[in-house]
């Protein structure tokens, strides 16, 4: 299977996608074709674990790659999650389901595919014969860089530097990232927001005087964020998991159809629920969920994309964004994969921030999806009502989700859509965090408690739900921040020099003579 650029006629192998992240021409890539799969295939999957299904699923785009080689990754990524079944799903209640991508290393959906990663991009650079030793460029919002942190630490021949926002990122995220074991990481704040953080990282990216001096080095720089297809991939496997899952519970048959409600950001997550259905999965309805920064929402209403609008800040920070990068890559299929004019609307978003989709184009996306938004009030109500009601504690990203789902259940109940719809709903909402990720939030939503200290957050949460705490978290709490440097955006390229420099070990030993801060990670 080859793959190609969004935005022009670049052909690559799936190795290649992978390890250059994105086109030359600063498109996305994407498979020639999706590959499908049978009615028998599906009923082949059934009797398959968790790995098996990502392996197969996998390799029908990465043909390039040995199966068992694939088979062997996820087992091994997989097996870092709590409890057993990676992608758990739970029933809340009749025909409404939660698809549970929270129990990896850092406690977010972000786990399933960056557990994955390191191996793909390393044997991806086997593949293509590359020697150099690649050093992977992160900027974060939160919580990418501590999934990219635990994927990658101690991969060989790979180094991953972390940069976030000083001031963007929750206190238990800081401390995730900051108290990062491995021998091959280091992470930086910047001063500044996250665009700042964002552009200043790009500015590496883009500049072909670094590329060079980097080559020099005998370094090749890549990304482990969400446009990577190698990101793209592992997530569609899940999809395909929790459909075989509700047929092996006797909730459906197979070829019934299910709808999947998706707390959506960048658009990934969601996009692999699109590459799903267009593979052959009998997905009804992809209902695309927002916070206060609805501009999805408006455009899959409207057909008009448009950036000229308020930034809110919101308890659903992974979703406060209005640039969604995958979206590319649905706006590639429904213009009926024409590169040319894809190029033209992306030039024209820089440009003027705006463009908008043909009638044609918004009939295809609404036979897809539907979309709706709510805000923090919305948000913090339905946690609340789902924890009275089926003693069901939700993230606040989640918290988004589930009002969006039960308001497109709503309308078609009222609606009686889709027609061939039996009474009952076949909703599966995807959950992408663990409650203990933002627990000051969860904790108000539930109780209306306001606690200042994370960590008095979690306790009270436990005592209130008696879910179990991940370790991965209870642990931070007594860990010392490992990495302390402060940069501005201007310095960043020197931190990339100096951590190639003096490597890890220098980097901690120069934080270690900053001022200790206290001996327990208290917030004030
Ligand atoms: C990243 C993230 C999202 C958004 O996912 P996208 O793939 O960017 O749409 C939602 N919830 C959580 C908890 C996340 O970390």
């Amino acid at each position: 299977m080859y793959f190609f650029s969004t935005r022009g006629a670049q052909k690559v192998t799936g190795a290649q996608a992978i390890v250059l992240g994105l086109a030359d021409d600063g498109g996305l890539f994407v498979p020639e074709r999706f590959p499908t799969v049978s009615e028998a295939e599906l009923n082949d999957m059934l009797s398959m674990d968790y790995p098996e299904r990502a392996a197969f699923v996998l390799h029908k785009y990465l043909d390039d790659y040995d199966y068992e080689g694939l088979k062997n990754a996820c087992e091994r990524a997989y097996a870092q999650f709590d409890g057993g079944d990676p992608a758990p799903l739970v029933k809340i209640s009749n025909g409404v389901y939660m698809l549970e991508l929270f129990h990896g290393p850092t406690c977010a959906f972000k786990d399933m595919a960056l557990t994955v990663l390191p191996y793909l991009l390393r044997e991806g650079c086997n593949l293509c014969g590359i020697q150099e030793q690649v050093l992977i460029l992160v900027a974060t919002s939160g919580d990418t860089g501590k999934a990219a942190l635990e994927g990658f630490k101690d991969a060989d021949g790979i180094k991953i530097m972390v940069f976030y926002p000083d001031e963007g990122v929750s206190k238990m995220q800081k401390l995730q990232m900051c108290t990062t074991e491995g021998n091959n990481t280091n992470v930086v704040a910047v001063k500044g927001n996250f665009d700042d953080c964002q552009t200043a990282v790009k500015r590496i990216f883009n500049s072909e005087q670094y590329k060079a001096d980097l080559k020099s080095k005998n370094t090749l720089l890549s990304s482990a964020n969400s446009i990577n297809f190698g990101r793209l991939a592992p997530q569609i496997a899940y999809y395909f998991s929790a459909y075989l899952d509700l047929v092996s519970a006797g909730q459906i048959e197979i070829g019934e159809k299910v709808d999947f409600t998706v707390p959506t950001g960048n658009f990934g997550n969601i996009l692999a629920a699109y590459y799903a259905k267009q593979m052959g999965l009998p997905v009804g309805k992809l209902v695309c969920a927002s916070n206060k920064n609805n501009i999805l929402t408006d455009f899959i209403q409207t057909g008009k994309y448009d950036c000229h609008r308020e930034f809110y800040k919101t308890m659903s920070p992974s979703m406060d964004i209005l640039i969604s990068s995958n979206l590319e890559r649905l706006l590639f299929e429904l213009s009926g994969r024409n590169a040319a004019l894809t190029k033209q609307r992306m030039e024209k978003l820089v440009k003027e921030g705006e463009y908008t989709v043909t009638a044609e184009e918004l009939q295809r996306i609404n036979e897809s999806f539907y979309a709706g938004s709510t805000n923090e009030e919305g948000t913090v109500e339905c946690m609340y009502d789902f924890f009275c009601n089926y003693g069901y504690p939700m993230d606040t990203h989640t918290g988004v989700a589930m009002s969006v789902a039960q308001e497109y259940i709503e309308k078609c109940e009222k609606e009686k859509l889709p027609k061939d719809k039996t009474p009952q709903p076949n909703m599966v909402v995807v959950s992408t965090a663990s409650p203990y990720k933002f627990p000051q939030d969860v904790l108000y939503a539930l109780t209306g408690n306001d606690v200042k200290d994370s960590f008095k957050g979690v306790k009270r949460l436990n005592l209130l739900t008696a879910m179990k705490v991940p370790k991965s978290l209870q642990e931070l709490r007594y860990k010392e921040p490992r990495f302390k440097a402060v940069s501005t955006t201007e310095n960043l390229y020197n931190e990339v020099l100096k951590f190639l420099e003096i490597g890890t070990e220098g980097i901690v030993a120069q934080s270690a003579t900053k001022k200790r801060a206290g001996k327990k990670n208290k917030e004030q």
